[in-house]
């Protein structure tokens, strides 16, 4: 190995070491914890708006009903999902497997061409963290140089009541954010009951808001960035997620460095862009130099570049030394293109998203299955008549109890239900046995095809096809 090249490999291995360390841990192990700076700028005006309207759909939600039934339902413990109005049960669990899937491709698709703009964006944690329980700390500790003043301050009353404030709010928005996400679960109606009811009647409800609350304020209020950084599983997934031609918050280092202090009667030649001001390491809430390059830890909260930009107007640079870009397009001045990779994921994106639009257009609201009963043929009955068993199997996918009566459509017979009336049940799965009695006039062949209507009083709401055994009739017959 050459000297250039074995300085080169220093050099770069150098230049790597800050991904050998979470910035939030110290050399020893212990919590490092982050001060960022308030941010401010255009692209955080528009993440309060954006953040604003997504809160407001997550709190407004769980009150919208349709017909009387929830818009948007969780209900895991009875493995009773409602979206947009519409009740998927265990039934449906076809359809639960195609948009888990489709959903997979979407997060890989959208990650591989737009990084982690969901992180930035829309991440409920992201959202919370920043704009509710981080804005609620400034307003009481004040910016990052106050809050560490404070906390390393000895204990006064003006401390206490500082401190106490601030968790006091931050347990009763986690209180209210468990109540939301309960209800996104149990339905609004049962929340509501166990809010208003006394506490001794609904002991497992309060056990659960109570956990819920708990791990809230603890996530916001202390382990904060940690959950992007080392528990989110799709932050730790970007390293495979990502190429050099996804679009990412980056850092231009083609046009910042090299970096260097900035003096004003200094000109712009044989320097770069980046002044070393650290703006951007100072509003960073994970604690990252995003001048390194990409790392897991960039949640995407533009913070960066709003703290870059101000900095390029004040000394009249042009914005977008920190932007969304891909890395090819830093290094090689172009313009972002689509990829074979995204051409390949958005391909099979269109095909699971075309099936599972198919399949939910299809999708009935009652599923009936009519099968002759195993093992019998057919049964010869008095007065010329000839009998086949069947078993049926009724899935009513609605909100409603409904009695169903079964009519023979296109052949002249009688139809005998094995005991009782069918009523089905609200999500409810129903088997029951009928004979089929036709009289041997009516069969000119061993195998006669039979329409079977569901109705519900004069209302036909299904019907299903299956075929009649009869014996073969002699020639002189
Ligand atoms: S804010 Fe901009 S100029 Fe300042 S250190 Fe960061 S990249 Fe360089
Ligand atoms: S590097 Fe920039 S975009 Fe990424 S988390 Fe830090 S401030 Fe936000």
């Amino acid at each position: 190995m050459n000297e250039d090249t074995l300085e080169q490999q220093l050099y770069d291995e150098e230049a790597e070491t800050f991904r050998n360390q979470l910035a939030t841990v110290t050399d020893d192990g212990k919590r490092n914890w982050v001060y960022p700076k308030k941010p401010s700028g255009r692209f955080h005006r528009t993440r309060i708006v954006i953040s604003a309207l997504l809160l407001l759909i997550l709190f407004l939600t769980p009150f919208i009903k349709v017909s009387g039934h929830p818009f948007i339902l969780f209900d895991f413990l009875n493995r009773k999902f409602i979206l947009f109005g519409v009740l998927f049960g265990p039934h449906d669990f076809h359809l639960l497997v195609i948009a888990m899937i489709s959903l997979v491709v979407f997060v890989i698709l959208f990650t591989a061409v737009f990084g982690r703009i969901f992180c930035g964006w829309a991440c409920p944690q992201t959202i919370f963290m920043e704009m509710v329980f981080r804005k609620i700390e400034y307003w009481i500790e004040g910016d990052s140089k106050d809050q560490r003043k404070l906390n390393v301050a000895p204990w006064t009353g003006k401390k206490y009541f500082k401190k106490l404030a601030k968790h006091t709010i931050f347990f009763t928005i986690a209180f209210f954010i468990s109540n939301i996400f309960l209800s996104y679960i149990i339905g609004i109606d049962e929340l509501l009951k166990i809010i208003t009811a006394p506490p001794s009647e609904h002991l497992q409800g309060l056990f659960a808001i109570t956990v819920f609350s708990g791990i809230f304020y603890f996530v916001f209020s202390n382990f904060r960035e940690q959950a992007c950084t080392i528990v989110c599983p799709y932050g730790r997934l970007q390293g495979v997620l990502l190429d050099r031609d996804s679009i990412v918050i980056a850092y231009d280092n083609v046009r910042g460095e090299p970096r260097r202090r900035y003096k004003r009667d200094e000109g712009w030649e044989n320097r770069g862009d980046c002044i070393e001001c650290y703006q951007c390491v100072e509003v960073c809430p994970t604690g990252i130099d995003i001048r390194n390059g990409i790392q897991l830890e960039c949640v995407n909260c533009t913070a960066c570049i709003d703290a870059c930009d101000d900095v390029m107007d004040k000394v009249k640079r042009p914005r977008g030394l920190i932007r969304y870009a891909s890395l090819n397009s830093i290094e090689n001045k172009t313009k972002w293109k689509f990829t074979p990779r995204a051409i390949g994921y958005s391909t099979l994106l269109t095909v699971l998203v075309t099936a599972l639009t198919i399949l939910l257009i299809n999708r009935t609201e009652f599923s009936v299955t009519v099968l002759r009963t195993a093992g019998l043929l057919y049964q010869e009955q008095p007065n010329d008549m000839v009998s086949n068993l069947y078993d049926l199997n009724l899935v009513n996918k609605t909100f409603d109890e409904i009695p169903v009566e079964l009519r023979l459509e296109n052949i002249k017979g009688e139809l005998k239900l094995v005991g009782n009336k069918i009523v089905m049940q609200p999500q409810g799965n129903i088997d029951a046995k009928f004979l089929i009695l036709l009289p041997k006039s009516e069969l000119s062949r061993m195998n006669t095809p039979i329409d079977i209507g569901i109705y519900n009083g004069d209302k036909l709401i299904k019907k299903v096809s299956t075929s009649f055994l009869a014996p073969m009739k002699k020639k002189d017959e």
